[in-house]
C-alpha cells in the first residue's frame, strides 16, 4: 500500500534502506522506507497519508543525536534533504529545515553575520537543531530564532514566533509535540567583522578536535550536564573511561562521549548508557539525564 502511494505520487524513496550513513553513530540498521519529499507540500501530503493509515514514522535530520535501538525500524523515515533553500534579506535569513547547521555557520561567518559562532562543530540540520535547541559555549540557536514555519498535527502550515516555542536548555515545544514539524525558519543575525567570527569558529574547532573523540563515530554528548556539574567528570571519576560493552565504548578522550569502537549496535550503546547511569547513581546519587534520543 505504502509503495503504491509513493509510486503514484512520484516520491523519491528507498525501500529497506540502510541507515548506516544516516546516523553519526554509524549503527547498521535498516528501515521499511526512507523517503525524500521534494518540498513542504509533498511532505504535507505524505504526513496526511501516514496519519490516515496509522503508520509509524519519524523525521530524521542528520542523525547526529539519535540512537537506533533496533536492527530494523519498522516504519517510514522522512529525510528533509530537499528542503535546502536559503534566502537572505540583510541580516535576516530564511532557511529550510534540511540545511546543514555547520555549513550555515561557515556561510554566515563569511557573510559577516554573527550569532552562529557556537554552531561550527554541531553536525545537525537546521530544523532538528531548533527542535533540540542545540547549543554550545553558553549560546544556543534559540537566541537567533525569529520564527519558524511548522506543519501542525492538523496539517496546517503555520508560522510560530520564537516566544511561542518554549525554548529551554536543549528543549523546545517540538520535543513534546511529536507531530509538529519544522519546515523552515527565520534567523536574525548581527552584522560583525567576518574575520572575528571566522577566527572564533576556527579556535573552537581546534579545541573540539583536541578534547572530543571526533575520529570515532558518536552522537556528541550522551548526558546533559547536571546543574553546576559536568557529566563527563562524574563518569570519569567512576573510572569508566575506556569501559566497553560490545562494540560501544566510553571515550578515553571525553567520558561524556560514547563511541562506536567496533561495529556497535544500538543495544550495545543503550546497555552502556544504563551501566554508566547505574554507576554514577551509586557513587554520587545523581540521575544522569540522556541528551540523545532513543529511536525504537
Ligand atoms: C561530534 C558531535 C558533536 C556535537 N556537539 C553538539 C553540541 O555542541 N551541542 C549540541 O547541542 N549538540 C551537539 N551534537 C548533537 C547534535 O549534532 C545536535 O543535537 C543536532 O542539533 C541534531 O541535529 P540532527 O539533524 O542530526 O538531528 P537528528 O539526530 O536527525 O534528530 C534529532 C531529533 O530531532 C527531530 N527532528 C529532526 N528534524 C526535525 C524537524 N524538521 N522538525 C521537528 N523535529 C525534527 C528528530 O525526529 C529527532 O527526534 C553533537 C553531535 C556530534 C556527533
Amino acid at each position: 500500500m505504502t509503495e503504491n502511494f509513493i509510486k503514484e505520487n512520484n516520491i523519491k524513496y528507498i525501500k529497506n534502506a540502510n541507515l548506516k550513513k544516516h546516523n553519526t553513530y554509524r549503527i547498521n540498521a535498516t528501515c521499511d522506507y526512507l523517503i525524500y519529499p521534494k518540498d513542504k507540500y509533498e511532505l504535507l501530503k505524505i504526513l496526511k497519508y501516514i496519519k490516515n493509515n496509522e503508520l509509524k514514522y519519524m523525521i530524521l535530520g542528520n542523525g547526529s543525536n539519535i540512537i537506533l535501538s533496533k536492527k530494523h525500524y519498522d516504519g517510514i523515515i522522512i529525510k528533509l534533504d530537499n528542503l535546502n533553500n536559503l534566502e537572505r534579506k540583510r541580516n535576516i535569513l530564511t532557511i529550510e529545515a534540511g540545511y546543514s547547521l555547520i555549513k550555515l555557520a561557515m556561510e554566515t561567518a563569511i557573510m559577516g553575520l554573527s550569532g552562529l559562532e557556537f554552531a561550527g562543530g554541531i553536525p545537525g540540520n537546521v530544523g532538528a537543531s531548533i527542535a533540540m535547541n542545540a547549543g554550545a559555549y553558553n549560546n544556543s540557536i534559540s537566541e537567533v530564532v525569529d520564527s519558524v514555519e511548522v506543519i501542525t498535527d492538523n496539517f496546517e502550515l503555520k508560522t510560530l514566533k520564537a516566544n511561542e516555542l518554549d525554548f529551554k536548555y536543549r528543549d523546545s515545544i517540538f520535543k513534546h509535540k511529536e507531530n509538529y514539524i519544522i519546515v523552515s525558519c527565520k534567523l536574525k543575525l548581527k552584522p560583525t567583522k567576518k574575520e572575528k567570527i571566522i577566527d572564533l569558529i576556527k579556535t573552537r574547532s581546534k579545541k573540539r578536535r583536541e578534547t572530543q573523540p571526533l575520529d570515532y563515530p558518536s552522537a556528541g554528548s550522551v548526558f546533559r550536564n547536571p546543574e553546576g556539574m559536568h557529566s563527563g567528570e562524574l563518569i570519569e571519576k567512576c573510572g569508566l573511561k575506556g569501559y566497553q560493552i560490545g562494540g560501544a565504548k566510553v571515550s578515553e578522550k571525553h567520558a561524556n562521549f560514547i563511541i562506536n569502537y567496533n561495529n556497535a549496535t544500538g543495544e550495545d550503546i543503550i546497555k552502556l548508557i544504563d551501566y554508566i547511569k547505574e554507576k554514577v547513581k551509586e557513587k554520587y546519587n545523581i540521575e544522569l539525564v540522556l541528551e540523545q534520543i532513543i529511536v525504537d
